[in-house]
């Protein structure tokens, strides 16, 4: 059964916004536990450290019973395999996302056949909500309480240094 499963849900969150907590508590009604896995994009330079990554998320996800956050400097799937997950969650935005989302998820099937990736839509308020978008908006000193969880949003700025 599905639900019985431990799930990841991999990504940057740099920083976490209202997005990524839509997907994660849409996510935790399906699975037992869901373990939210703080990850290094080689393709992207971060605004936040790892650490800092985690704590924000910690506060946005207080609450959320079966719902856990970790880090790891390595694989995502190498991670799964040693905490028993069998399930990667991604959200996808656009079609964009969705080309990007199949490559990475036929990578990691090569990789480790036993995880399984789902998919699952953004939802459309969130659509057009990126971290780089809220990362933008603090440095232009703009409204970001509709964006991100207003649980992190003191910490972040002080975080960046605003
Ligand atoms: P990565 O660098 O691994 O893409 P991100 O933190 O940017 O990490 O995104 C993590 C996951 O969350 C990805 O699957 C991404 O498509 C998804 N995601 C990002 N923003 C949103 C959003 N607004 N709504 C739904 N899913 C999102």
């Amino acid at each position: 059964m599905e639900i019985n499963k431990i799930a990841v849900i991999p990504g940057s969150f740099d920083p976490i916004t209202n997005g990524h907590l839509d997907i994660i508590k849409r996510a935790s009604k399906m699975y037992r536990e869901i373990i939210v896995l703080v990850a290094i994009n080689q393709d992207k330079q971060a605004n936040l450290s790892l650490a800092a990554r985690v704590r924000l998320i910690k506060l946005a996800i207080k609450g959320l019973k079966n719902v856990k956050v970790d880090k790891t400097t390595g694989l995502t799937v190498n991670y799964a395999k040693a905490h028993h997950a069998h399930i990667l969650i991604r959200g996808v935005r656009n079609q964009k996302d969705l080309a990007y989302e199949k490559k990475l998820a036929k990578i990691n099937q090569k990789l480790a056949p036993s995880i399984k990736t789902v998919f699952l839509k953004a939802n459309p308020k969130y659509v057009h909500l990126s971290s780089h978008e809220v990362i933008k908006r603090i440095k232009n000193e703009d409204d970001i309480s509709s964006f991100v969880p207003k649980a992190i949003i003191k910490q972040l700025k002080i975080n960046l240094g605003y």
